[in-house]
């Protein structure tokens, strides 16, 4: 449910309604609009009628959200979710690539591809410290020490970063190297890392899980805004089928049907998407033609040599080649690649 104030409605009726949704057991969270503030009653609503708020002064309308996602939904907040992470627009008119490897292998190897990142004009720099593996016996990352080397890249090279957490304890330690905190397709639904990213101040990219719905990733989402983090971003990623020539299907209508129903920006993860370089590039440009708001693209200076995901990684020659038709296929949908 949520509370529509009047456009002149003043602090104190808005404080008003927001104790008479605690008194309620439920909690309030407001949407502030450019005229009108919104305020979301969040928790079981049920048995809650609207009548309960439009005789409060200052109320416009009490509107029932028929969906079971609230806080994500545009039903509550129209406009797109648009912030700032370092100079990097997300959620704007234009669209930011996030480039990198998969995994932090070493400190040459990543000052090698932060470089080549910067070279290639994309804006926001990538590298997994903590690898989700299939195999217990695969590289699982270098931990803190890799965060250190994603920090010290990020200074030299002046962009932001993204790297994954998988445990909810580790949240503070990566936010503390780290300027977007990275949510794996594996841990979409691991509810107490949701639960510990809604309480961080960092931005978040969660991942659609390898055989979530899109509403089961618009609810894990919720858990993020619900814990007071409204800075999300939505990746497609591809989803498991039974298709084996590529790695995952990517589900490109997911991107519309998300921008849709959310408001949070959607980012499209071609490499994962695939599975293989060949691939990466017509797909990322599907990407932005469909409607994406960003790229998450995996770049190796040398993939022969990755120590996880190198066949779907880019050489930098084939990230620096791309990036310019990119933005050819941005302009043809008045979007902008800087
Ligand atoms: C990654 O970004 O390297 C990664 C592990 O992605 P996903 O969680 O989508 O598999
Ligand atoms: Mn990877």
């Amino acid at each position: 449910m949520v509370v529509v104030m009047h456009p002149q409605a003043t602090e104190e009726q808005k404080e008003h309604v927001r104790d008479t949704i605690r008194a309620l057991d439920c909690k309030p969270r407001d949407i502030m609009g450019d005229e009108i503030t919104i305020i979301c009653v969040i928790g079981n609503t049920r048995a809650l009628t609207p009548e309960q708020f439009e005789i409060i002064p200052g109320v416009d309308q009490v509107q029932r959200i028929q969906r079971p996602f609230k806080l994500v939904s545009r039903e509550v907040q129209p406009h797109k979710t648009c912030f700032k992470v370092g100079n990097v627009t997300i959620g704007g008119n234009e669209i930011p690539i996030i480039s990198g490897p998969c995994s932090v292998e070493s400190r040459e190897q990543f000052h090698e591809a932060a470089l080549a990142v910067k070279a290639s004009g994309a804006q926001i720099l990538r590298g997994g410290a903590f690898k989700p593996r299939t195999s217990p016996y695969s590289f699982q990352g270098m931990g803190e020490e890799g965060l250190k080397i994603i920090a010290e890249a990020s200074k030299e090279t002046g962009l932001p970063t993204i790297s994954e957490v998988m445990e909810p304890a580790m949240v503070p330690m990566v936010s503390k190297y780290i300027d977007i905190l990275q949510i794996g397709a594996r841990n979409m639904q691991n509810y107490p890392l949701l639960k510990a990213v809604g309480q961080s101040h960092r931005p978040a990219m969660l991942k659609r899980g390898l055989s979530a719905t899109i509403e089961e990733m618009l609810l894990a989402a919720e858990y993020i805004l619900s814990g007071g983090n409204h800075n999300v971003i939505l990746c497609e990623r591809g989803i498991r089928t039974f298709e084996t020539w590529t790695r995952n299907t990517l589900d490109i209508s997911a991107v519309p049907v998300l921008q849709k129903f959310t408001h949070l920006p959607v980012f499209v993860d071609p490499s994962h998407g695939t599975g293989y370089a060949d691939y990466v590039a017509p797909v990322a440009k599907a990407g932005i033609a469909v409607g994406a708001d960003g790229l998450m693209i995996e770049m190796h200076p040398t993939p022969e040599r990755a120590l996880s995901d190198g066949e779907q990684s880019l050489t930098p020659e084939a990230l620096y080649a791309l990036i310019p038709e990119l933005r050819l296929v941005a302009q043809a949908v008045n979007r902008v690649i800087v």
